[in-house]
């Protein structure tokens, strides 16, 4: 039997584990930050922005942004219906009303001008998800913020190492929020940063961030208001600070697997990848296949196949507003189209050449199958 190849897996090496005994035996009392300050401070440098807060996760960061940005009961929220669902869950803890819209069927990301048309006068923030690394129409997207006064965020948890045109994802929005997760390119094992320029909202969110206690505050244990608990831990900062030190090694890993299945699949008919426009930089987080749907090659069978070839793979996530607690937005044609035909592929740092050939073999396959007519488009359709 072949070994299993997993689709992701952290990079930990000497350096990681190394500053976590260190913050294990050492980093209490006075020294009980000190890990976390540095992993702020090189994080904001790394990305441009103003300020940053590590936090227990992606999902904290936004919760705690979009209080900042005073979003409540009433107001309503855009978002690509392509998204996992811990982009959308803040939005509905806060009572406010999530609006999916449909994606660009090239980036993958939310299109501008559907965002554009979803705009109401309740409208208070445009959530935008830089999906597997590939970039969101930036331009559009913060021309149409200025125009209408709607803050743009960036939630860039799938993004570390994406470049639009010379600006970091994460970095151009209001705010942005980034995830540490294990299956992410850099981890702390659970983790996120909050990262905005602007100097007032990080103070808001510092206060809420601290259980709603002002960093002026004179009184012991003297909240101002109700805030969260969303900290992360210096442990895990210390494990952020080694991912740091090695952030170029670790982004380029990536897009060196992305570069290779490129390479390996290319000219195949009936494929696409993740794109790369002019004058930006995917992160490439995860490498995507998505086949035409006119090769009928379906989700199914691309799992059945991969199974059987003992590799994980991963399904393109499914439309938000297709799960149970929402209402189906069946008029977001590519956000529903997509994952139908849509695989994502194994990415983890440590993977083989032989890995990535492997892989490509199974793809290769399909590609080949589809071309004798072996999968029924209408077994497709029929799925809708
Ligand atoms: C991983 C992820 C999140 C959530 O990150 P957590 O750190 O697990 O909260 C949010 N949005 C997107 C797009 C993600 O991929």
């Amino acid at each position: 039997m072949t070994t299993r190849i997993l689709y992701t897996k952290p990079s930990i090496t000497e350096l990681e584990t190394g500053y976590a005994t260190d913050a294990a035996a050492n980093g209490w009392g006075e020294k009980c930050y000190d890990y976390i300050v540095r992993f702020e401070a090189m994080f904001r440098e790394h990305l441009g922005s103003r300020f940053a807060i590590a936090t227990s996760s992606c999902t904290g960061a936004l919760h705690m942004g979009l209080a900042a940005l005073g979003i409540g009961p009433g107001d309503e929220v855009i978002l690509a219906d392509t998204n996992w669902v811990a982009t959308v869950s803040p939005i509905v803890h806060l009572g406010a009303t999530p609006v999916p819209v449909d994606i660009d069927p090239e980036s993958w990301c939310i299109d501008p001008a559907a965002a554009a048309r979803a705009i109401t006068p309740r409208t208070r923030a445009i959530v935008v998800t830089h999906i597997y690394g590939n970039l969101a129409n930036m331009d559009a997207l913060l021309a149409l913020g200025e125009q209408t006064g709607i803050p743009v965020v960036e939630d860039s948890a799938e993004a570390i190492g994406s470049i639009w045109h010379g600006r970091r994802a994460g970095s151009m929005g209001i705010f942005g929020a980034f995830s540490f997760h294990g299956t992410k390119t850099l981890t702390t094992g659970e983790g996120g940063m909050f990262v905005t320029s602007d100097e007032e909202l990080f103070e808001r969110v510092l206060t809420l961030s601290n259980h709603g206690r002002a960093r002026n505050q004179k009184k012991q244990f003297w909240p101002d208001l109700v805030g969260f608990k969303y900290k992360m831990s210096n442990i895990q900062a210390a494990i952020g600070c080694a991912q740091m030190e090695r952030i170029e090694e670790l982004t380029a890993r990536k897009r060196e697997i992305f570069a290779q299945y490129r390479h390996e699949l290319a000219g195949l008919p009936g494929i696409s990848m993740n794109p790369e426009a002019e004058g930006t930089v995917n992160g490439a987080w995860m490498p995507t296949v998505v086949f035409d749907a006119d090769t009928g090659v379906t989700r199914e069978q691309m799992q059945e196949a991969f199974a059987a070839a003992n590799i994980d793979a991963r399904v393109f996530f499914h439309p938000l507003s297709s799960l149970p607690m929402f209402t189906p937005q069946r008029e977001n044609v590519h956000a529903w189209s997509i994952p139908g035909r849509a695989i994502n592929l194994p990415s983890y740092h440590d993977m083989s050449e032989d890995d990535t050939r492997r892989v490509c073999a199974v793809i290769r396959d399909l590609a080949a199958r589809a071309e004798r007519n072996v999968f029924s488009p209408t077994d497709i359709r029929a799925r809708g």
